[in-house]
């Protein structure tokens, strides 16, 4: 196959990161026979340093013209970078929030999953982590509450504030087939999460969701009140395979999931729109404390990487091979600094990226 990738390295650790995440692709085209053309662009700091935007026009249209987009992170130290004393429509974050919006990207996938090999780092009672969880947080990114009407005003002498949660039936039939495709490729369950007994954005939520469950028969749907799933998250996470749910419980949830797995390193993510193009990048920020020291972990760019293959371009094999590697990196011993414990051997950005890339060659 013959892919074309945008890549954003961004800035802070974000071209460490992404550095190895290619490195790692070249690889699997290597192994199995494809071809990558990269169109490197700027976005976040680095942007607005060359150019004087966090992201151009050019760059966007650029985007679009590729498969997919491969993203390490953007943004500085907030309170001392020059970056931050720009208005906010000019800050790196306004890049992300613009490509976002041109790509027309409405559903984001957070997998959250506990190796073994780091149950310690989890913060779960043992008899939980030591069960595993594998579970892919699916988040409506472009409606609900965050995108709703909203005023602030006096009424009866009284200040008011008032936010509107509004969803139509093809924003959510649209995430919905995602998360039933998504979990096709998975365990084949769905965990649909909304506040039903007593919101009507709810309501139309779980009829939508059961409309669309009717055209995969192979999937089992259940589902959650919101305030339920935040307990059994922690109670008995190895419950869930795909969670899916509306953009405020989603930015809630998914945060929830991440903490539980322990390493904000390992978290890989991704943002689809209605076709197969999405954007890849891992869960964390562009750690301005550690960039440039090469001791940063690029594990979730690197399985951020993994997604790319499995959603965008239907290469599961090849994203296997990626995800075997790195099980085959943690059971070897490796660690970088952030999930070091005792006795294992510890290693930096770049010298994990080549032992995965040994991994997988052998494998
Ligand atoms: P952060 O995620 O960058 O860092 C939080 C902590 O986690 C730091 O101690 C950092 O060293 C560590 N960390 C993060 N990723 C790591 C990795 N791969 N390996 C090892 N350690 C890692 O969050 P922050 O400090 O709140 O934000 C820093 C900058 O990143 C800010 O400018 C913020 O706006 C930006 N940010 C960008 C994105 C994005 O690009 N999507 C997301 C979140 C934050």
């Amino acid at each position: 196959m013959n892919m074309n990738i945008a890549v954003i390295k961004g800035d802070g650790i974000g071209p460490e990161v992404v550095t190895v995440a290619m490195n790692v692709l070249d690889a699997i085209c290597e192994k199995f026979g494809h071809t990558i053309h990269y169109e490197q662009l700027l976005m976040g700091g680095c942007s607005i340093d060359a150019t004087g935007v966090p992201l151009t026009d050019e760059a966007v249209s650029k985007a679009k013209a590729m498969d997919a987009v491969l993203l390490g992170s953007i943004g500085g130290n907030t309170s001392t970078s020059p970056w931050y004393k720009l208005p906010p429509n000019l800050r790196p974050e306004a890049g992300l929030l613009k490509i976002r919006k041109e790509l027309g990207l409405f559903a984001n996938l957070r997998p959250a999953n506990l190796y073994p090999q780091l149950n310690g780092a989890c913060p779960l009672k043992e008899e939980i982590a030591k069960r595993g969880f594998d579970m892919m947080m699916m988040r409506e990114l472009t409606g609900g509450l965050y995108f709703g009407e909203r005023r602030t005003e006096e009424i009866d002498g009284v200040m008011t504030a008032i936010d509107t949660l509004t969803y139509n039936e093809n924003e959510i039939r649209r995430i919905a087939i995602k998360g039933f495709d998504i979990a096709m490729k998975r365990r084949k369950k769905v965990t649909s999460v909304d506040k039903a007994n007593v919101l009507d954005s709810s309501r139309l939520w779980r009829k939508i969701v059961n409309e669309v469950a009717l055209d995969y028969p192979e999937v089992t749907l259940e589902h959650m009140l919101v305030d339920n799933c935040a307990m059994q998250l922690v109670k008995d996470p190895a419950q869930f395979d795909v969670v899916l749910t509306e953009n405020m419980f989603g930015d809630i949830l998914s945060d929830e999931a991440s903490m539980i797995t322990g390493s904000i390193g390992m978290l890989a993510s991704a943002s689809l729109n209605e076709t197969k193009f999405g954007m890849y990048e891992p869960s964390g920020g562009s750690a301005p404390d550690i960039a440039g020291l090469d001791i940063a972990n690029p594990i979730a760019t690197v399985l951020s990487a993994a997604m790319m293959l499995r959603y965008t371009f239907d290469l599961d094999r090849e994203a296997d091979a990626i995800e075997q590697a790195v099980v085959s990196y943690l059971d070897k011993g490796y660690r970088t600094g952030d999930i070091m414990s005792e006795g294992m051997k510890k290693v930096g950005c770049s010298e994990c990226g080549r032992l995965i890339i040994d991994f997988i060659k052998k494998e």
